[in-house]
């Protein structure tokens, strides 16, 4: 597969990403809002719906649709039906057949063609009236009755009847109920007369009736549904116009993030194969910029170099100072070798030299073998036998085997029955190194205590001799392989190895090796394990 690059896949993610909360945040947001919108509307509609239908009564016994009646208001448009449903009044949007089924005090969409529409009816039944009468001098002139019952009396009728002393509002109630079409009995009769003025009365008489008297009404109001969603096609389109640009700016933003933060990256790589391909170890990895990540990075690989550096060089002089210790006897060698073969050489001077051929080789064989332990303990590549074992008899038996020489007394103070997971030739080893250094820059008749102790810490080895002592400078170099602190002092012909390895062998024990010495007066080594 093509490999692509982090800027890009960068890019991608960001940018679908993106595309997906846009999408997902404003289909979201026009489904919310359709509905919350259609909610309203429909409030609207049954508001319109209810408000209109209280503007119809029945006065005089004629159907009255009031001047506050809306036909159309806020959208919404509203027709009044007879009870046969046969329209009365009002206004049809376009499509919508009246054919719909009537149902009151229910909010339902209806489909016409292809047209949606919200629908609300109320059907209204009449059971409150309302008759006004109007008489002058006993006779009644106004009274409108229609003909919509006609076995009842009407207005002629009843003003061509002269009442001698006008008319009581018994009477008047009576007249409306006549005309009405009930009885006292049936109807909850609220009456009240008009103040009139001189030989004029005027009669308002109201009442309810348990059941109707006149058919029902009902009041239809509708809504086109596509009145709301016109204009969320029209918001739909504009967010589908709108979306595009927000993730071409989105996609150009992530692929600048992704392009400045990878640059970064790129610099250390540019870096890192510039120090790779050169012989230079000593360069860095230069950062430049805030503190993060990145420069974090930068910092481990500049950390991953130095360690490099230090062991590449320790190498290099590892490798220089053993050429230099292997030189020395090799020439010797060499010379004496020269010499014997000389017709100068006598028998006797063969001799000498073959002596001398041969402490030189020993010499140089002491050499090889302390470099092999320390480059063995080094890099792992002798097999490590580590168990359990009683220290304490270690110890004990290392110093009883040790045969010290310039009459130096060794001394011990051991503590009993200390074990500990160790490798045994190892730590033998170790205080063999450490007795033989202390003989090496120990004084004629001098001593060495030896002691092993329990200690807070742990388990600590201590080696003290009565010596040269070590001067202050030289204290922290001793550790370091082939480091001999002025050979003159002590007129010793060691290698400079034996800390070294000491030191790796507590090391690989996870133990502490520390000396503290005072020139002139004796030196203590002391190896420090830790408790587990
Ligand atoms: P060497 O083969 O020279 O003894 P080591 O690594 O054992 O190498 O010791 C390094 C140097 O540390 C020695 O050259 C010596 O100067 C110093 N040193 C080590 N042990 C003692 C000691 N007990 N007293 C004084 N100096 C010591």
């Amino acid at each position: 597969m093509k490999h692509i690059s982090f800027k890009t896949k960068t890019t991608i993610w960001i940018t679908l990403l993106i595309t997906a909360v846009c999408a997902l945040s404003v289909s979201g947001l026009l489904i919310m809002s359709r509905s919350v919108s259609a909610n309203e509307t429909r409030q609207l509609l049954s508001a319109a719906v209810e408000r209109n239908a209280d503007e119809i009564e029945y006065k005089n016994g004629i159907l009255v649709i009031e001047s506050d009646f809306d036909f159309y208001s806020d959208g919404v448009y509203t027709d009044v039906y007879n009870e046969k449903l046969d329209f009365i009044d009002g206004e049809i949007p376009v499509s919508l057949a009246d054919s719909a089924d009537f149902i009151s005090n229910e909010l339902r969409t209806v489909e016409s063609g292809s047209d949606k529409y919200y629908v609300y009816d109320k059907r209204i039944d009449f059971n409150r009236y309302e008759y006004e009468i109007d008489v002058i001098s006993g006779q009644i002139i106004k009274y409108e009755a229609d003909y919509s019952r006609p076995e009842a009396l009407n207005a002629s009728e009843y003003s061509s009847v002269h009442f001698e002393n006008g008319i009581s509002t018994l009477q008047a109630i009576d007249i409306a109920l006549e005309h009405a079409g009930t009885s006292k009995e049936d109807a909850t009769v609220i009456a009240a007369e008009l103040p009139g003025y001189s030989n004029r009365q005027v009669f308002r008489i109201e009442f309810t009736c348990e059941k109707p008297l006149y058919g029902s009404v009902w009041v239809r109001g509708i809504v086109p549904a596509d009145a709301t969603a016109g204009a969320f096609n029209a918001i739909a389109k504009t967010v589908a116009y709108i979306i595009p640009f927000f993730i071409l700016i989105a996609a150009a933003g992530a692929y600048l993030i992704s392009k400045k933060a990878v640059k970064r990256v790129e610099d250390i790589g540019v870096s890192a194969r510039e120090i790779s391909s050169g012989s230079d170890l000593s360069k860095r990895i230069e950062i430049k910029g805030s503190r993060d990540e990145i420069a974090q990075l930068a910092d481990t690989f500049n950390a991953m170099l130095e360690r490099l550096q230090s062991s590449f060089e320790s190498e290099k002089q590892f490798t220089s100072d053993a050429s230099h210790e292997l030189r020395t006897p090799l020439a010797v060698i060499k010379a004496e070798c020269e010499f014997a073969l000389s017709d100068k050489a006598d028998s006797d001077d063969k001799q000498e030299a073959l002596l001398s051929v041969n402490e030189q080789a020993d010499k140089m064989t002491q050499l090889v073998n302390a470099l092999l332990s320390l480059t063995r303990t080094e890099q792992g590549t002798q097999r490590f036998r580590f168990e359990k074992a009683d220290m304490s008899l270690l110890v004990e038996e290392v110093c009883a085997s040790f045969v010290p020489s310039k009459g130096i007394t060794v001394n011990t103070d051991i503590q009993k029955d200390i074990y500990y997971n160790m490798d045994i030739s190892l730590i033998s080893r170790m205080l063999e190194n450490l007795l033989s250094n202390a003989v090496k820059y120990g004084r004629e008749n001098g001593y060495i205590n030896v002691s092993l102790k329990e200690t807070d810490g742990g388990i600590t080895l201590c080696v003290k001799d009565n010596g040269i002592g070590i001067a202050k400078e030289d204290i922290p170099k001793i550790w370091g392989r082939f480091y001999r602190a002025d050979s003159s002092r002590s007129g010793s012909e060691g290698f400079g190895l034996g800390l070294a390895l000491v030191d790796r062998i507590a090391a690989l024990h996870g133990a502490k090796a520390e000396v503290s010495s005072v020139l002139g007066e004796g030196s203590e080594f002391k190896i420090i394990f830790k408790k587990v």
